[in-house]
């Protein structure tokens, strides 16, 4: 599609990069996060966590803006973003970064966990 206009300082806006992170064990997988995913990052995975459902996974991790809408839907608090590069810093015990890696350590994730958890 070709735009006839775009604004004048479309060069200095830059779209924002973010990492998703899914605490498995607290999702009843009702789906919310991948539907309404406004960029499709995300699917509910083949997996089974604790309580027996399926949590979901990144399938597109690159294309995160890192809107938080997954966040803000999940109505068990079981996925947020971060900013991207900030996940495999931070992270949380429990929470999964779309590398499949489990992340450790303090910084900006560990501060919206102990914000979830509060
Ligand atoms: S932060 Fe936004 S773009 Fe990223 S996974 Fe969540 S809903 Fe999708
Ligand atoms: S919205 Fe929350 S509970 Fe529902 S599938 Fe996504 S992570 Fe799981």
């Amino acid at each position: 599609m070709k735009y006839w206009r775009k604004p004048l300082d479309f060069d200095k806006v830059k779209i924002p990069h973010g990492e998703v992170l899914i605490i498995a064990n607290r999702c009843k997988g009702c789906g919310f996060c991948v539907e309404y995913c406004p960029k499709d990052v995300l699917v509910l995975s083949e997996e089974f966590n604790a309580k027996g459902y399926h949590p979901p996974k990144a399938v597109k991790s690159g294309e995160c803006v890192n809107c938080s809408l997954c966040e803000m839907i999940c109505p068990d608090f079981a996925i947020f973003s971060v900013e991207a590069g900030a996940g495999e810093a931070a992270g949380t015990a429990e929470a999964t970064h779309p590398s499949g890696a489990q992340a450790s350590g303090a910084g900006a994730a560990e501060e919206r966990r102990t914000a979830l958890e509060g």
